[in-house]
């Protein structure tokens, strides 16, 4: 596994386990050239998916593209990343167990949300302001009522990202 900060191939297995639900290995791996320590997981995949975009076209599901995504969503926020695997592992296998193979972007969106949800307030308001592209501010008014619903939910988000004001920022 090449070392996400050097490009170094010759990285080292430190610490290998099943996370929580036994659905993936995590691994902790060090690269001996920079020091540089990252997590990698393996994990079951039941059927190849397509996701149809809303021009029509269809493309592989990558599971890849869909953390990237919520690492900017979670960018700076205290969730422990074995959190992030179950919940995308639990997406996943939604999609897996439909009986289409093909996917769309919508549901795929729908079922991040609702996973973002439960794990971290700020990360959600951030995806769904990227995903439901506030093309109207009464978007952002929805999303906040949702939340708002759920207070305790807002209880460790700091003040200054509470989203119970309009943010200009995130947008
Ligand atoms: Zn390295």
């Amino acid at each position: 596994m090449r070392c996400p900060y050097c490009g170094s191939l010759d990285t080292q297995v430190k610490d290998s386990r099943p996370t929580d639900d036994y659905a993936s290995i995590r691994r902790r791996r060090v690269c001996p050239d920079c020091g540089g320590r990252f997590t990698t997981f393996e994990r079951v995949q039941l059927r190849e998916l397509l996701v149809v975009k809303k021009s029509g076209r269809r493309v592989p599901f990558e599971r890849e593209k869909l953390m990237r995504s919520l690492e900017i969503a979670l960018r700076k926020r205290a969730v422990d990343p074995e959190r992030v695997e179950r919940m995308v592992n639990g997406v996943v296998r939604q999609l897996e167990s439909q009986g289409d193979n093909e996917v769309t972007t919508d549901r795929v969106g729908e079922l991040v949300m609702e996973g973002l949800r439960s794990l971290d307030s700020v990360a959600y308001v951030r995806f769904a302001s990227v995903y439901r592209n506030f093309r109207e501010a009464a978007d952002f008014g929805t999303i906040i009522d949702e939340l708002v619903g759920e207070p305790e939910k807002l209880q460790d988000v700091p003040p200054h990202e509470k989203p119970t004001k309009p943010v200009s920022g995130e947008a």
